[in-house]
């Protein structure tokens, strides 16, 4: 039996290529797909909907689910542990020593649930992931509904995962069959950052990249201080000798990007590497700034990511993508970049496109997974309404998410998460907590 639904929201901003909001439209989901959208005139003539589940969203607008593409799912429950501190100190002295002492299958199981949760209230219907034990990750993502892209994280130095990069690569490529067999799960290459990988991996990961075509999830150029030791140690920018190992390609994505010459912007371009901006992350953490607006100009295609909730310090992409929009009009000096459609599309479709999912999800189009959410304008900060895109990213407060549906399931009714246990998720996160903090 085949299970529909109509949605009739007042709004439905589609993100397709021509960006249509369409008014008077029902959509229809068929199981987990969009089967049609429909002027609601229409809805009389077809009987065969007349079993459907009715969803009337009368002050709402029906958009694509988020798509956070860098996170770090598990270090959810080191949320607030270490700030206002500098990278390699955050690293080197607090989250890194945490990691070797606590880290193992419970934790990261508990620290995605409470990051899937998290981001299933606040909109985000599929993330991109790089931490330890991938497949207990993509296991908790697949339970809990929640679409994801994991990560097969490879550094040179041992963790709780692996010895060095051999064991990596080798637990990498154990996991792609498993990891495919889940519905809701992909699985990408994670090479941790240039500095912590060295080249021979790299090499290896270029090489299973192009042919197996999975995704490269790779922290670049984050800092001055990356790129300055880089320099010192080797003679070359981290970018250039990613280049000469091959991994400059439509398969990379290259988290953060704060340090850009004009050449290397031309060389993306070239080569069609995306670009996952974190801009919460990157300020936080006093990183840098990524040229989003001369990456657009350049037609880069620039997704957004959360980046891990130990350094934002939340999984909220709607507060990303305004952060993204008025960081990026800052820095070019210029109030029409950055604007808000691209905003949009920043934190939808093009983050869909990084992934290698753009044909099945990101925008609302017939035939695509039933990925979204519906956001409620009816409370006072997004009141009037003149222009419901420029309402989603300069006023709109996560907390209006009122419903979401991932793969044709509804995960949030009115509010209220339909399947996940949120009590449940936040004790066990508390239990963490103490443990960390007594034995810190
Ligand atoms: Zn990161």
């Amino acid at each position: 039996m085949t299970q529909t639904s109509i949605i009739k929201p007042q709004w439905i901003l589609t993100v397709n290529d021509s960006f249509d909001l369409l008014t008077g439209h029902a959509l229809i989901i068929e199981d987990d797909e969009i089967q049609a959208i429909i002027p609601t005139a229409e809805l009389g003539s077809r009987p065969d909907l007349e079993q459907s589940e009715l969803v009337e969203l009368p002050n709402h607008v029906l958009m694509p689910g988020m798509v956070n593409t860098h996170t770090h799912a598990a270090m959810s429950l080191m949320r607030g542990i270490a700030d206002d501190i500098p990278l390699m100190d955050w690293l080197n002295e607090h989250i890194w020593p945490a990691e070797s002492r606590w880290v193992d299958r419970q934790f990261i199981e508990d620290g995605v649930a409470l990051a899937a949760a998290e981001m299933i209230r606040h909109g985000t219907t599929c993330f991109n992931d790089m931490y330890f034990f991938p497949d207990v990750m993509a296991q908790t993502c697949q339970r809990m509904g929640i679409r994801a892209s994991a990560g097969l994280i490879v550094l040179d130095f041992p963790t709780i995962w692996a010895q060095n990069a051999d064991e990596y690569l080798s637990k990498a490529m154990a996991l792609i069959d498993e990891l495919r067999e889940l519905p809701l799960v992909t699985p990408v290459l994670a090479p941790h950052a240039p500095y912590t990988v060295s080249d021979q991996p790299l090499q290896k990961i270029a090489m299973y990249s192009s042919e197996l075509d999975l995704p490269v999830h790779m922290h670049v150029h984050e800092t001055q201080h990356e790129v300055d030791e880089a320099v010192k140690n080797t003679g070359q920018r981290p970018l250039e000798r990613l280049d000469q190992l091959g991994l400059l390609n439509p398969n990379l994505i290259a988290v953060h990007m704060t340090q850009l010459q004009e050449m290397e912007i031309e060389r993306l371009a070239e080569t069609g590497v995306h670009v996952a901006h974190c801009p919460e992350s990157n300020l936080k953490l006093a990183s840098g700034f990524c040229p989003v607006d001369q990456l657009q100009q350049q037609d880069i295609n620039v997704c957004l990511g959360t980046d891990g909730a130990a350094s934002n310090n939340d999984l909220d992409m709607f507060g990303e993508m305004r952060t993204a929009a008025l960081l990026g009009k800052g820095l070019a000096g210029n109030a029409s970049s950055c604007n808000a459609e691209q905003s949009i599309r920043m934190a939808t479709i093009n983050g869909a496109r990084a992934l290698g999912l753009a044909e099945r999800i990101g925008s609302l189009e017939v035939g695509k997974k039933a990925d979204m959410i519906a956001v409620d304008f009816s409370q006072l900060n997004t009141q009037p309404v003149y222009d419901p895109v420029a309402q989603l990213v300069y006023a709109t407060n996560s907390l209006q998410v009122s419903h979401v549906w991932i793969d044709g399931k509804s995960k949030l009714q009115d509010y209220d998460l339909t399947d996940i246990d949120a009590v449940e998720i936040i004790t066990r996160a508390q239990q963490w907590q103490q443990k960390l903090q007594e034995n810190q």
